[in-house]
């Protein structure tokens, strides 16, 4: 196969040659590398429009920065630079043309901070606060207990405990189950509840559950 034909132009872009007709009069090209005045083009009108946004959302009245799963405070030094993208990595004022190509090229663009009230962290509860800037906001809420629908309980859950008590055999009825304890204990569900056993094996990692109700 021919190497491809690439074509530079004065502005420093390159076009690869895609396809030709035999006779050469009709052909496609497609650009693999942009010119310096096009990745600054792009990059400008991607900040603008990114700028646009975070302050609309500060003026709006947004309190807090979510960066991934964590929830900071404005002015928090860890994500403060998120608050004017043009100082933001991998922008700022070092940041040089063939830096920014290859940094985009490799990674697209970077994620726009994400923001949120008080009231949305304090409903929502999945963030974690920041240590450094301790947000004054309630912390991501301890996972729920684990449970088990009762009409789905059988064989494989013989021998699990459930308040220290092993369950030893199942009885699914038509419309409920029961569940015999090695304690000699039997008890009743409708086929909806839900059972929390105890955690597999109180010796390993496993989070314990038994305060959480
Ligand atoms: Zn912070």
């Amino acid at each position: 196969m021919a190497p491809p034909m690439i074509n530079y132009r004065e502005d420093g872009s390159t076009y690869e040659l895609v396809e030709a007709s035999d006779d050469g009069s009709r052909y496609e090209l497609v650009q693999i590398r942009e010119s310096d005045a096009e990745l600054i083009g792009r990059v400008n009108d991607w900040l603008d429009q990114g700028q646009r946004d975070i302050d609309a959302a500060l003026a709006a009245g947004a309190q807090f920065i979510i960066n991934l799963t964590k929830v900071h405070t404005l002015n928090c030094p860890a994500v403060r630079d998120k608050l004017d993208l043009r100082t933001m990595h991998p922008f700022g004022p070092q940041a040089t043309l063939d830096d920014l190509r290859e940094h985009l090229q490799a990674f697209g663009w970077p994620r726009l901070p994400e923001f949120a009230t008080e009231q949305e962290i304090n409903a929502a509860r999945r963030y974690t606060r920041c240590r450094r800037c301790c947000p004054g906001v309630l912390d991501k809420a301890p996972k729920a207990p684990l449970t088990t629908r009762a009409g789905n309980i059988g064989r494989s859950h013989i021998g699990r405990t459930a308040d220290g008590r092993a369950l030893e055999w199942v009885r699914l009825e038509r419309d409920g189950v029961e569940l015999g304890f090695d304690d000699g204990t039997v008890h009743a569900f409708d086929l909806d509840a839900r059972i929390q056993f105890d955690p597999k094996s109180p010796g390993s990692h496993q989070p314990d559950f038994g305060s959480i109700h």
